[in-house]
């Protein structure tokens, strides 16, 4: 893969784009900051990459999309997350968000159960810097073997919240999670001991679906 290059335009574009989600309410300045470093347009179709910087979710193949940056800044932002925290990601996707969670710290192991885009992203993250540790799996499942996680977010709208996915999270720890079927609300999970969970909803939101299983291609 040819890794193509982050101009000075492309920074200009990207503080914009800062700049416009900041209007639209995110404050977190972490978050603010990986926004404004991490190369949106390298993870996309170059056919769109004149689009990168609009707030704006655009397909990346496989039938699947890159999420808004708002929709990016939003799940970092809920998910507060301090740098060195463990983060479970299902829905590697493109790798945006996974990138952004890097460069504001996370230690992430992120999950993607198509091969098409877990080969695509796990050849570009490292190129581009970003330290991760990439699954082919099924995020209903999460990483039994690497849990628990200090922090799980899910990219993809969940019909209901995963079980496995909460016996993996460590008490005090959070979930954000998109939950419904066709539309979805953002929801934040706080395990507070070993069996009590608070929820919290943030709005209306509409993901692709969390699919069951894994797919070869
Ligand atoms: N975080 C991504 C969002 C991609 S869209 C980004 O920044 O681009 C959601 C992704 O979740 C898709 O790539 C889809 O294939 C994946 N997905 C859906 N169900 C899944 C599951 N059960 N396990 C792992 N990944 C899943």
């Amino acid at each position: 893969m040819i890794v193509r290059e982050d101009s000075f335009r492309h920074k200009g574009l990207r503080q914009r784009l800062v700049q416009e989600l900041q209007k639209k309410g995110i404050t977190h300045p972490r978050v603010l900051e990986a926004i404004g470093r991490v190369p949106r347009h390298l993870f996309i179709d170059p056919s769109f990459s004149g689009f990168a910087y609009q707030d704006k979710a655009f397909p990346i193949g496989a039938g699947q999309t890159i999420s808004q940056p708002y929709t990016v800044a939003l799940q970092s932002q809920l998910l507060e997350v301090q740098p060195g925290e463990k983060i479970l990601e299902v829905g590697t996707g493109s790798g945006y968000q996974a990138a952004v969670l890097v460069a504001m710290g996370a230690k992430l192991f992120s999950i993607e159960r198509q091969k098409e885009l877990y080969d695509r992203t796990a050849s570009l993250l490292p190129k581009l810097g970003f330290l991760l540790r990439q699954y082919w799996g099924d995020g209903y499942q999460g990483l039994p073997d690497v849990a628990p996680f200090d922090k799980i977010i899910v990219t993809a709208g969940a019909p209901y919240v995963p079980k496995e996915l909460l016996t993996q999270l460590k008490v005090g720890g959070l979930m954000v999670i998109p939950v419904g079927e066709n539309r979805q609300v953002m929801t934040r999970i706080r395990r507070l001991s070993d069996i009590d969970f608070e929820k919290e909803a943030f709005g209306d939101c509409a993901f692709v679906p969390m699919l069951n299983g894994i797919e070869k291609k």
